[in-house]
């Protein structure tokens, strides 16, 4: 029997979800080896009781989810969490500091507080439960989702880089843009994304998370040597890390 795959958004724009839609030249190939029983983006259906892989993107921001996610967990044989939001709890992430009622109260204005109800701060997939693989990214990367979820189809580990994306860019023979005297987040980055965004010219902006062996006080003293203040490198990487350790100084 093909293995059953489910795919479920949480707190997100469903950017993930349609970045799998774009696998147009392989989706095919991939779904001749699983049964997807449930896709939230393209499905008007429920999702069924049991499988053996779940998809989960986007991050958690309701009680709701937080008991979803549990099920979810007793359930599939192996979780694949897909995205920032759903890996480090991304842009939602954001509104997790401060008071999450006052949040709410911008937007709505006075006794906006009381749609908060039920609303718990902003966090990743990855803070609730555990996850059997990952892939990082705003939005992911379509080979890299296809290589790990062949991965987890086939009950092999999940390893994600967690090296900076520097040497790949230098592969690359990219001008850094510290060099140019501008701001890249590439130097504490998880690589993996094959230094898309800084080939065509656009600094790296965090989206796939810090790297483990990334050294965060050697990128300060870099930057500080640039003439780039402390408070600026961390506002550009609480983007996409506000919650990460290191995005605290
Ligand atoms: S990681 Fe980015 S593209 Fe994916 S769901 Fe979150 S905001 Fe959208
Ligand atoms: S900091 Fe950015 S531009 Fe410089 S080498 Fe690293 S990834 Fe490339």
């Amino acid at each position: 029997m093909a293995p059953r795959v489910v795919v479920i958004g949480l707190a997100s724009d469903f950017g993930c979800q349609v970045q799998m839609t774009n696998i147009e030249d392989h989706l095919l190939d991939v779904l001749g080896l699983i049964d997807l029983t449930y896709w939230q983006l393209a499905s008007s259906g429920h999702l069924p009781a049991e499988y053996d892989v779940a998809i989960v993107e986007g991050a958690v921001t309701t009680e709701a989810h937080v008991e979803a996610l549990r099920r979810v967990r007793e359930t599939a044989g192996a979780v694949i969490a897909v995205g920032a939001c759903a890996i480090t709890g991304g842009i939602p992430a954001i509104a997790s500091a401060g008071e999450l009622a006052d949040r709410y109260g911008c937007v709505y204005g006075e006794g906006g507080a009381e749609v908060a109800c039920g609303r718990i701060a902003p966090m990743p997939v990855t803070a609730v439960i555990d996850v059997d693989y990952r892939v990082p990214g705003c939005p992911l990367d379509t080979d890299e989702f296809l290589r790990v979820l062949s991965r987890a189809l086939q009950g092999l580990s999940g390893r994600i880089p967690e090296e900076p994306l520097c040497a790949a860019c230098k592969t690359r023979e990219n001008i850094c843009f510290h060099d140019r005297g501008e701001l890249c987040l590439g130097l504490v980055t998880r690589t993996g994304c094959g230094a898309k965004c800084v080939s065509l010219g656009r600094a790296c902006t965090g989206c796939r998370g810090i790297a483990a062996d990334a050294n965060l006080d050697a990128a300060y003293a870099l930057l500080a040597s640039r003439g780039i203040p402390a408070e600026e490198f961390t506002r550009r990487l609480s983007l996409y890390n506000t919650l990460e350790e290191g995005c605290d100084r």
